[in-house]
C-alpha cells in the first residue's frame, strides 16, 4: 500500500466506492466523474504506478485483469455494441491518479482520435 494513494485506499476500503467486481487481486468500481454512461475503473489491489512499472512476474495478474475487464464489461451490458479500455500513463497520457488502472468506457459511441 502506498501511503497517499487514493486507489490503495479504495482497495483497502478506507475510501468508499461503488464496487462492481472484486476478487483477491482486482477491484472494479464506478468512476466518481463518469465520462460515459458506463465508466468503471479496474485496478490491481497491489500498488503499481502505471504500465511502465510492471514486471515480468506481474504477467499472471495482468492476464487475470484483462479477463476480468472483459467479463465486467459484458456484465454491464457492453458486449453487443462494444466499449473502450484505456490506461493513461504519466503526464502526456493524462494520468491523474498514480496507481495503475484501466478505464472501461461504454454506453455511447467513442471518438477517435482521443483528445
Ligand atoms: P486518470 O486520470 O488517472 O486516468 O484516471 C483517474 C480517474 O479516477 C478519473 O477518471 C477520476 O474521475 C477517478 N477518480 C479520482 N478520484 C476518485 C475517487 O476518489 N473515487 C472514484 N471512484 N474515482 C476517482
Ligand atoms: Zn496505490
Amino acid at each position: 500500500m502506498s501511503q497517499d494513494c487514493i486507489f490503495c485506499k479504495i482497495a483497502q476500503k478506507e475510501i468508499p466506492s461503488q464496487i462492481v467486481y472484486e476478487d483477491e487481486q482486482v477491484l472494479v468500481f464506478h468512476d466518481i466523474q463518469p465520462a460515459a454512461p458506463v465508466h468503471v475503473l479496474a485496478i490491481p489491489k497491489r500498488h503499481i504506478d502505471h504500465l511502465l512499472a510492471i514486471e515480468e512476474s506481474d504477467a499472471p495478474l495482468l492476464t487475470h485483469m484483462m479477463k476480468v475487464i472483459g467479463k465486467v464489461a459484458a456484465s454491464l451490458g457492453l458486449e453487443e455494441k462494444g466499449f473502450r479500455v484505456v490506461s493513461n500513463i504519466k503526464e502526456d497520457g493524462g494520468q491523474t491518479v498514480g496507481h495503475l488502472h484501466w478505464h472501461i468506457l461504454g454506453g455511447r459511441s467513442m471518438q477517435w482520435p482521443p483528445g
